[in-house]
């Protein structure tokens, strides 16, 4: 594809993809795999099975599910705390496998009080590591952007991927969507560092691609562990892709959007990505409705206009 067709055309797709439309036809065969899919396609050869997974069908709706409760132990020392919810086990799903982030893990037996919920996300860090678990370590990422905000945060906004400025400074939300983000969190009455923001995966996708599922799969053990932390009240799925990793569903923005669903014990909205708003902001008004739902949730006011 030449000139400035191929732009258009990706600026299209990303359209119809935050509005949840992920499908497209291509006439005639298959494009040829570049070497960073033949390398999930590998990666997808040597997953493990997910034998302890109830398989689920990309229609259902078990992303509604509330999660399952390990068995209440509450002879469970504070100190274990931690330890028992970096050992919990969590199913890999398979690549092709939509699950939701409820049926990927019980629940944990116990929160993690306040005072450790910082130094639990700084284990989970150090576990991740420098990570070469899926093909995005080798598809030219720099950083690994964890997440950021306050690890008792009520509110958590979950993103897709680090673009191009996340990737070079380690932090979500950093770029152009970050400062609307920043204004979306600001009108809520909220400062960036009361909530918590991460993404579905925690490299950057080359070229912003959506993450391959073998990628936001390897990933999401990580992201469902950060959740169990912070137990946040609400959840905020920004766009399509992490609704549909969240909920275990592909189903279309405006489905979506206007209803409660529930995340690890949490209450979960969807709304439009930050990405999305600045390629149309007439939706701006519709992504406002949302967070007004997501605010009396939380008991939020707007903080007063400025006078001018
Ligand atoms: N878009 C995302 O989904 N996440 C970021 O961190 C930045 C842009």
């Amino acid at each position: 594809m030449q000139g400035e067709t191929a732009p258009q055309l990706r600026a299209w797709v990303d359209y119809f993809r935050d509005l949840g439309v992920h499908d497209f036809y291509r006439r005639g065969g298959p494009a040829p795999l570049p070497a960073i899919e033949a390398g999930v396609e590998r990666a997808a050869e040597s997953a493990p099975d997910a034998d302890t997974v109830q398989s689920a069908t990309n229609d259902s709706v078990l992303g509604d599910q509330a999660p399952v409760a390990m068995e209440d132990d509450a002879s469970l020392p504070e100190d274990t705390l931690i330890t028992s919810l970096l050992q919990a086990s969590y199913a890999v799903p398979q690549p092709s496998q939509l699950l939701s982030f409820n049926q990927l893990a019980p629940l944990p037996a116990a929160p993690v009080p306040p005072a450790e919920r910082a130094a639990a996300l700084r284990a989970i860090q150090e576990e991740i590591g420098d990570c070469t678990r899926c093909p995005l370590a080798y598809a030219g990422r720099h950083t690994i952007v964890f997440g950021d905000g306050s690890p008792t945060a009520r509110l958590m906004f979950i993103g897709e991927g680090p673009g191009a400025d996340e990737d070079k400074q380690g932090l979500p939300f950093v770029g152009k969507a970050g400062q609307l983000l920043n204004n979306m969190i600001a009108a809520m009455g909220l400062k960036r560092e009361e909530v918590y923001i991460a993404n579905i995966v925690k490299c950057r996708p080359p070229n912003n691609r959506v993450p391959e599922p073998v990628e936001a799969n390897t990933c999401s053990q990580f992201l469902l562990r950060q959740i169990d932390v912070i137990q946040p009240q609400v959840i905020v799925a920004l766009g399509a892709t992490a609704a549909t990793y969240l909920l275990g569903v592909r189903r279309s923005l405006s489905t979506l959007r206007g209803h409660w669903h529930t995340c690890r014990g949490a209450k979960l909205a969807v709304t439009y990505h930050p990405a999305f708003l600045l390629r149309d902001p007439r939706q701006k008004a519709e992504a406002w409705k949302d967070l007004q739902r997501v605010m009396a949730e939380l008991g939020l006011t707007p903080p007063p206009k400025k006078q001018s």
